[in-house]
């Protein structure tokens, strides 16, 4: 018969995980607008951001990749690796970027911060280890910001 399954033994493995992050940056305009309401409802909800002619933010992105450290290198990810990817994926295709515009991912989707940071975790995870946990905290500004996935 099995050992029945403790819930400290759930603790020990969760002790095992490392949470490794990497900070960047990018700047990009967008302008938030749902084309199946009036301007006035679109500005009363979005207010500055909904301005017709775009305007810019500075974002500070965090991507955190959680797991068992490699036992040969102790590394959860190679954090060279990890910016490379970010730079590659995400920086190229955003920075300097009109979200709407210059980007496939807005043309039907509002670019908040929520969904930008769902399109940023989908663009990174098929190139993360299955096994290593993802996850996005994304600021529009300075006080404002998501995290993805919510947990
Ligand atoms: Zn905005």
């Amino acid at each position: 018969m099995p050992e029945p399954f403790k819930p400290a033994d759930v603790k020990l493995l969760e002790l095992m995980k490392v949470k490794v992050s990497r900070k960047e940056h990018f700047n990009a305009a967008h302008r938030l607008h749902n084309p199946s309401w009036t301007e006035e409802k679109n500005a009363q909800v979005f207010g500055k951001c909904a301005n017709a002619n775009y305007h810019g933010h500075n974002y500070e992105l965090v991507v955190s990749v959680t797991g068992e450290p490699d036992p040969e290198t102790g590394y959860v990810m190679d954090t060279k690796v990890l910016s490379d990817l970010i730079r590659k994926e995400i920086l190229e295709k955003f920075d300097h970027k009109n979200l709407n515009l210059d980007t496939p991912f807005f043309r039907n989707l509002n670019p908040t911060a929520e969904n930008i940071a769902r399109i940023i975790w989908d663009l990174l995870r098929p190139h993360i280890k299955p096994e290593l946990e993802l996850n996005i905290t994304l600021y529009e500004t300075e006080r404002n910001f998501v995290e993805y996935p919510a947990h």
